[in-house]
């Protein structure tokens, strides 16, 4: 369902940067951005004279491994798995496969915009552990066998510890892990500082004999409410890089609008007419139309969504900017998919008179009719198209009763 953030997803390279600060075992490495492409790449090869480095997507999300890369534009495979243990030669052939496609896993599709690179290790065993914050004080989760089998795995054990954690309540977790009490310690430290809401390691690998660990993987969440004690948390990337793209399931029609309230609105009116969303994705209050035409081209190319609802009220959004936003994405897309346009406040019928007469786009301004047609179009498009989607095949025929109707009052 529909949740609001309260917390901010770290990159990998920033929570690594963390675990850094405290003295955690980390691979060394770098961070390469899209446009830096060019100048960058052949020292980024000569600089490392290591056997073996891992590439990896830097998108928050998970199981990056098990996903494969998309072409934004013809919605074409371009490579298998978002992480990459490889010989250093390899690094410039992978880049321009990663960066700017986009990285599909299990949990949604974000964009690639930066990719890092970190001396390879080996792996002889891999351990899980997390702490999480709990009503009382934290939520420490580990497992002997981390890695990729932990999502299947129910053997993940659980301990709450209200008061203090120091290196007793360590210990007691290090034991269970067969590692050093300081190391968990310190992984407490961390997640503590950030004033995080989740630090997790999967997998915490132990990379020899001698039982030398390594964090090869962290995932951090922090409080949104302490973000201005941290600095160095804000992106480096401009915010229309990152996504702020909720899925759903068992939708079919993608979302695009701004703001919080307007995405709820835009939920409960698809309901109410018989539809479901995809996913949401909510442009904010600073869009660009650079923004939306990214947002759009995700849609476009995501199998699930088989129609497209643009859902923006003006403000300092404006419309002809949104409908800019509409028109690059289609002159970049080669995929076809209804898109309803309700476009609302400032500037709209600008907006409105750039769109009009664009094959497959609907200008509709009235947010009822406009649901109504998102409805119909995303069924017509679902029973059409190749891949069939089962959702909502007779969605536009179902039979609902509005809440607000005289007879369901008390
Ligand atoms: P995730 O798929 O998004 O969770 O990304 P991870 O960073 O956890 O990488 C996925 C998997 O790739 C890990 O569970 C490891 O098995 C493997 N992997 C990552 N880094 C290395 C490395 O340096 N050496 C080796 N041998 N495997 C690695
Ligand atoms: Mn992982």
């Amino acid at each position: 369902m529909f949740i609001q953030r309260r917390f901010l997803s770290l990159y990998e390279y920033q929570a690594k940067q963390l675990l850094q600060r405290f003295n955690l075992p980390i691979q060394r490495f770098t961070v390469i951005r899209e446009g830096e492409l060019n100048d960058k790449n052949s020292n980024i090869v000569h600089d490392w004279k290591c056997k073996k480095v891992v590439v990896k997507a830097q998108v928050q999300t998970g199981g990056r491994g098990m996903g494969h890369f998309e072409d934004p534009a013809t919605g074409a495979h371009v490579l298998q798995s978002g992480v990459h243990v490889v010989p250093p030669t390899r690094i410039s052939e992978l880049l321009p496969k990663m960066l700017g496609n986009v990285l599909v896993t299990k949990q949604g599709r974000n964009r690639c915009s930066a990719v890092m690179v970190a001396e390879a290790v080996d792996i002889r065993r891999e351990l899980y552990l997390a702490f999480q914050v709990d009503r009382t004080g934290v939520r420490v989760l580990w497992n002997t066998n981390g890695g990729m089998a932990i999502e299947n795995s129910h053997d993940t054990h659980m301990r709450c510890f209200s008061g203090n954690f120091g290196i007793e309540e360590a210990a007691e977790i290090a034991s269970e892990l067969a590692i050093s009490p300081s190391m968990v310690l310190q992984l407490y430290r961390a997640f503590k500082t950030a004033d995080a809401t989740l630090l997790e390691i999967n997998p915490v690998a132990i990379t020899d004999d001698k039982g030398t660990l390594m964090c090869i993987d962290a995932k951090v969440e922090v409080d949104e409410a302490a973000l201005f004690r941290h600095p160095e948390f804000q992106s480096e990337e401009p915010a229309e890089m990152s996504g702020s793209y909720v899925r759903m399931d068992n939708g079919n029609i993608g979302c695009l609008v701004n703001g919080a309230g307007l995405a709820m609105a835009t939920m409960d009116i698809l309901k109410l007419r018989g539809g479901a969303p995809a996913n949401f994705l909510d442009i904010g209050g600073t869009a660009t139309s650079k923004r939306v035409q990214q947002a759009i081209n995700d849609m476009l190319t995501d199998p699930v969504v088989d129609a497209i609802w643009v859902n923006v009220f003006g403000g300092i959004v404006r419309g002809d900017m949104v409908a800019q936003g509409v028109i690059e994405a289609l002159a970049r897309s080669m995929q076809q998919k209804p898109l309803i346009v309700r476009l609302a406040g400032s500037n709209w019928q600008a907006g409105r008179d750039m769109l009009l007469g664009l094959p497959g786009v609907y200008v509709e301004p009235d947010f009822d009719r406009a649901a109504s047609l998102a409805v119909l179009l995303a069924s017509k498009h679902s029973n059409t198209s190749a891949h069939s989607n089962p959702i909502n095949k007779t969605s536009a025929d179902m039979q609902f009763t509005p809440r607000w109707c005289a007879a369901n009052k008390p």
